[in-house]
């Protein structure tokens, strides 16, 4: 099949894309990867969205964007994207089903994956203590204990972000020094809530149905202790889900798609939305809005090739350098 816009990732980024280009007459198709609806649809609930007062649950966000989405002509393919070939015009794509698809432009909304500690309980009780949003989940929390595990930006700020609600924070580092900015350690250090272990890792995560306890050990001593804690945030960094276009596209030193700011990536016609580009705010809002833009872009990009196809001059945005 050729399609004139298709959208790798079926969470806000994605499903946003999908709404402008369909509206646009575009009938885009999203492939919608190994997690419907992205990270969101994972959540419990979602307090933050705008226009939804009484908060909504994350699967019903997703679902509802989807069929905003469907309604105006977006296709859905339920599937991986394995291989992706840009070199040449129109991009060519195939998905785990063995399917070959054509598009004239791709929207790269494939998210980042919290990076996981990798320790027993952590999978068992994710979502019953276990989180990797504080924004999302903090709040079930009020005054109960949290551990957090990380020592970089997100750890500290979230781990700060989290003293609204719990009796206290522990934050669980491996080394005897933050990675975070300065600036955001002295709040912590600062913060009564705030306590801080040190040269500690998490070697289990304990509970009974929900989350009870953590396992900690030692790195210079080996000791171990269990500590009593109602839930454990663990932040040790993000990973883009771009490695399907690395050697590709341009990405920072953590493989985070560079953009021009507009959503146009280093490829003509292959733009990148969402917490694929995004480190810094990671919100279904901001993932959103970034969808939007790259749907526009995308539009602007066919509009000029259309043209140049006929012969006519360039009619609108989308083919800036940079
Ligand atoms: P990060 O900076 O990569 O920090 C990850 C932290 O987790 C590090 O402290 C690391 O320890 C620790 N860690 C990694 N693997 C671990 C493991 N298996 N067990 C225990 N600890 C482990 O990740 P991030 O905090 O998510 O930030 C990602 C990027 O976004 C960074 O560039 C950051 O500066 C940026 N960011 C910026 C802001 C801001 O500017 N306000 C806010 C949030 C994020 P080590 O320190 O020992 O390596």
């Amino acid at each position: 099949m050729h399609y004139r816009v298709l959208i790798i990732g079926s969470g806000p980024a994605g499903l946003t894309a999908a709404l402008y280009a369909a509206r646009a007459n575009l009938n885009p198709v999203v492939i919608r990867g190994l997690q419907p609806g992205g990270l969101i649809a994972t959540t419990d609930e979602v307090e933050n969205y705008p226009g939804f007062p009484d908060a909504i649950n994350g699967f019903d966000l997703a679902d509802k964007m989807e069929r905003q989405a469907a309604r105006f002509g977006t296709t859905f393919i339920d599937g991986l994207v394995e291989q992706v070939d840009v070199s040449e015009h129109p991009f060519r794509l195939t998905t785990d089903s063995g399917d070959t698809h054509t598009a004239d432009t791709i929207i790269v909304a494939t998210g980042a994956s919290p990076r996981k500690l990798g320790v027993p309980g952590e999978a068992e009780f994710a979502n019953r203590g276990v989180s990797y949003c504080a924004v999302c989940d903090g709040f079930f929390f009020r005054d109960k204990r949290i551990v957090v595990v990380g020592g970089g930006n997100s750890a500290v700020e979230e781990g700060l972000f989290l003293t609204r609600f719990a009796s206290e924070v522990l934050l669980v580092h491996r080394r005897d020094q933050l990675r975070a900015d300065p600036i955001i350690q002295q709040r912590a250090f600062n913060n009564p809530k705030m306590k801080f272990v040190w040269d500690t890792i998490a070697t289990e995560i304990t509970g009974n149905g929900k989350v009870n306890g953590i396992r900690l050990q030692n790195v210079k001593t080996g000791a171990e202790e269990v500590v009593a804690v109602d839930a454990v945030f663990p932040y040790v960094g993000h990973i883009p889900n771009t490695a399907l276009f690395t050697g590709v596209l341009r990405m920072d030193e953590n493989g985070y798609i560079l953009t021009d700011g507009r959503t146009r990536t280093n490829v003509p016609g292959l733009f990148a939305a969402g917490d694929v580009v995004d480190h810094v705010y990671r919100q279904a809002i901001t993932a959103a809005a970034e969808g939007c833009q790259a749907a526009m872009e995308a539009s602007w990009y066919i509009d000029n090739l259309d043209a140049q196809a006929v012969g006519t001059e360039t009619v609108s945005e989308g083919l800036g350098q940079w």
